[in-house]
């Protein structure tokens, strides 16, 4: 299934998206839940972020070819921080550049939607709390990041963790192509493959530090090809078997 969260000019709802057409989720999307016999046109609703997780945990450096092309040792432990929910945005949205940054890097990433309350589990069993997978982007002001110990600052900017259109369900997301694309140009090209901490050990690994709660997201790193994105660039992440997440930079 591919599930969506959408305003329909009213309410804002759940959904299952089945071709072009939307069927809203009746109950709870994390519980008991029916998909209502009425149908909307996609055209006729506007999506939002799929899911309104309480934490972003994000983890830094796990692909082995952007570790190469940074000249990077290869972490022994996941690098972990957050993003707040404040920076989050839907698909179609505006990524605002902030007047204090020089250089607002887009890095594509694979995304994961906890589906249930998820703490101290073990690998094996990491899977059976994810709810699905979507796209985001791990919008970052770069040259805000060196003197930021901690990184919040360069990576918590409204606006900074667009996520979307959907979120995947019924997926093995181990082996993924993932694209980054400008104004229709590939910069990112990768495959999740390449991730040198696999879903099911961050999962766990996360879970042993933090109640892990539905719809709260882990993204999971980028790929080689980082790069800067200017003001008016229509910026895609496209993972196979989810989706295109599309967002235009704009300066307000
Ligand atoms: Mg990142």
């Amino acid at each position: 299934m591919k599930i969506i969260r959408f305003w329909d000019g009213n309410k804002v709802s759940y959904g299952s998206l089945e071709n072009d057409m939307v069927r809203s989720i009746e109950g709870d999307l994390y519980g008991d839940y029916s998909l209502s016999n009425k149908s909307l046109g996609l055209n006729e609703v506007q999506l939002l972020a799929p899911c309104e997780p309480t934490k972003v945990i994000c983890i830094g450096l796990n692909y082995y070819d952007h570790a190469r092309e940074m000249n990077l040792p290869i972490p022994k432990e996941p690098i972990v921080f957050l993003k707040p929910p404040s920076s989050i945005t839907g698909p179609g949205t505006n990524i605002i550049y902030p007047h204090q940054c020089t250089r607002l890097d887009y890095e594509a990433e694979l995304a994961i939607v906890i589906g249930s309350v998820t703490k101290n589990i073990e690998p094996e069993d990491a899977l059976d709390s994810v709810l699905g997978y979507t796209c985001s982007n791990d919008v970052t002001a770069r040259n805000l990041q060196p003197k930021d110990g901690q990184w919040t600052v360069a990576k918590s900017f409204d606006t900074f963790c667009p996520i979307g259109p959907c979120i995947a369900t019924d997926i093995s997301a181990d082996n993924l192509n993932i694209k980054l694309i400008i104004n229709g140009e590939i910069k990112q090209n990768s495959n999740t493959s390449q991730m040198i901490f696999s879903i099911p050990f961050l999962i766990s690994y996360l879970s042993k530090i933090m109640t892990i709660f539905p719809g709260d997201v882990i993204i999971t790193g980028t790929p080689s090809g980082v790069g800067p994105m200017e003001p008016g660039d229509a910026v895609t992440v496209e993972i196979e078997n989810i989706g295109k997440l599309t967002n235009i930079v704009t300066l307000k």
